[in-house]
């Protein structure tokens, strides 16, 4: 495919939600795989949801994902701006066109006529919809109706009006979808959307189709809450008498319990975030956890992010973003909504921790081990991780999964105690402490060796010593290979933790 320019094209109305992200995310793909372009536009029209933040955080989104655009505010201003509030003044002439062409019309009805409408309607138990059944029987004020010096009159006397766009009448359209197929629609059920408001702005539905078409975009790859403009956008590339994009909708992120859309409730409920990186909300002061400082990698806020929605055809899970990009295709994108499981979520993450290298890792935890008060030379601390990343879901678990490394415990759950630490238990711990102070050589084949045979020379169970050993040593009845953690503790804080268990617990 040649010539591909897709675009995100966000309203800046607060954190950029998961969903957004896979948005952006699959135009990314798609360009990425058609050597195309990932255009930015910032679609800012609706001054009254405008949040002021907002802007930088996409940005910041993208970034932190590893999907940065390609053109856009500041990177390769072919078709600058790329803010609509910046491009105003461009919107009003393509109104005035599709006046001239008689694809629109002014409209006059004030806000207070149109709030009767409706509500006359209802009494009635309908439905106002302004449009070719209602547009020129004369209720309504607008230039269908009114008389051509009229229009004139109340422009010039500086009168408020909207351009609405008059959808035809009688028609089937055909509309095609990447993802959808073939979609019909009857016009007769449309409305006369307003193209441009009487503030002087542009509605999203103009000045979208216009910038698609300026910027040249070839796809328009956007969430199902679009679709139903899709009648009216396809409508408008007629009028102006432009090819129209490609389109494809994608499936909306369901809540975990499959119904409905994933909302920001549901994270705040069950423990999980929905936006990429924490929000600050500055005139709400409302804050938002992120998937970034709840501890995700980006690669696994990706990966996971790739698969609710497409399916790759194959048994795989992980991907790395050059695989996305090698494996994506529209074609295999769902039509139905994708469940959301935070534990899943988790689990991609587990995955991707495992793939991360010692090295990288425990550059990521020392700073946390520092933040302790634990000063470890790094040799160990990388040691450390190698035992206990298995079990690791985020960098933060390390420490809980191993500061017995570090520090000694202090304290025994009682439960545990009493289910390994039997009458005879710390006779038998102070055996072992003697043969652990009989070992010369303390290495991990010597250690095991002498404690394996000397408990097959006692004739007792493996787990009468190893469990207890285990508590003395951990803390607790978890962690990794007992010799191990013998090993790296050394004979002398071995001896000492042993003592110490019997103590407490004698
Ligand atoms: N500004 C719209 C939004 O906030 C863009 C919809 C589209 O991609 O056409 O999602």
């Amino acid at each position: 495919m040649d010539n591909v320019r897709v675009r995100f094209a966000p309203s800046p109305t607060g954190a950029l939600h998961m969903g957004g992200v896979r948005t952006a995310l699959y135009n990314y793909l798609f360009a990425k795989k058609y050597n195309g372009t990932f255009v930015l536009r910032i679609e800012d029209t609706d001054q009254t949801r405008y949040v002021a933040n907002a802007e930088k955080y996409i940005i910041d989104a993208l970034e932190w994902c590893g999907i940065p655009f390609d053109e856009g505010m500041g990177k390769n201003e072919k078709f600058a701006p790329y803010r609509q509030s910046e491009r105003k003044h461009l919107y009003k002439q393509y109104a005035d066109k599709l006046i001239e062409s008689g694809w629109a019309y002014y409209a006059f009805d004030t806000a207070e006529e149109l709030d009767f409408h409706r509500k006359e309607h209802e009494a009635n138990k309908k439905t106002f919809v302004y449009n070719w059944h209602n547009r020129s029987k004369g209720k309504l004020v607008n230039s269908l109706v009114l008389s051509a010096d009229e229009v004139e009159k109340r422009l010039n006397s500086g009168e408020k009006y909207v351009i609405r766009f008059k959808m035809p009448q009688d028609e089937t359209l055909i509309m095609e979808d990447e993802i959808r197929g073939t979609i019909k629609i009857d016009t007769n059920t449309l409305d006369d959307k307003v193209l441009f408001k009487s503030d002087g702005m542009p509605t999203y539905h103009l000045a979208n189709i216009v910038d698609d078409h300026l910027m040249q975009i070839s796809h328009v790859i956007r969430g199902e809450e679009w679709l139903p403009s899709m009648p009216l956008h396809v409508m408008l590339y007629k009028a102006f008498g432009w090819d129209a994009p490609k389109f494809a909708h994608l499936p909306l992120i369901l809540k975990p319990e499959g119904k409905g859309k994933l909302s920001k409730r549901d994270g705040d409920k069950l423990g999980f975030p929905v936006f990429p990186l924490k929000f600050t909300n500055e005139e709400t002061g409302d804050v938002s956890r992120g998937y970034k400082e709840d501890g995700y990698f980006p690669e696994a806020f990706i990966n996971l992010l790739a698969l609710l929605g497409w399916n790759p055809g194959t048994e795989q899970e992980i991907f790395s973003l050059e695989e996305l990009v090698n494996q994506f295709d529209l074609k295999r994108v769902s039509k139905s909504g994708a469940k959301f499981s935070p534990d899943k979520a988790k689990w991609f993450n587990q995955q991707w921790l495992q793939k991360k290298s010692v090295e990288e890792l425990t550059n990521l935890f020392l700073p946390i081990l520092t933040e302790k008060g634990i000063s470890s030379d790094k040799n160990y601390v990388k040691k450390v991780v190698e035992l206990v990343k298995e079990r690791a879901v985020f960098v933060t678990d390390l420490w809980g999964l191993s500061s017995f490394f570090f520090e000694n415990p202090t304290e025994y759950d009682a439960k545990n105690v009493k289910k390994v630490w039997k009458e005879d238990t710390s006779n038998l711990m102070q055996e072992l402490v003697e043969v652990i102070s009989n070992i010369n050589d303390f290495t991990l084949e010597a250690t095991q060796t002498i404690i394996k045979e000397w408990i097959s020379s006692k004739e007792i169970g493996f787990g009468k010593v190893m469990q207890p050993l285990r508590l003395a040593l951990v803390g607790k009845l978890a962690g990794p290979d007992l010799f191990e953690i013998m090993v790296m503790l050394g004979n002398e804080t071995t001896i000492k933790r042993i003592e110490n268990a019997i103590n407490k617990n004698s």
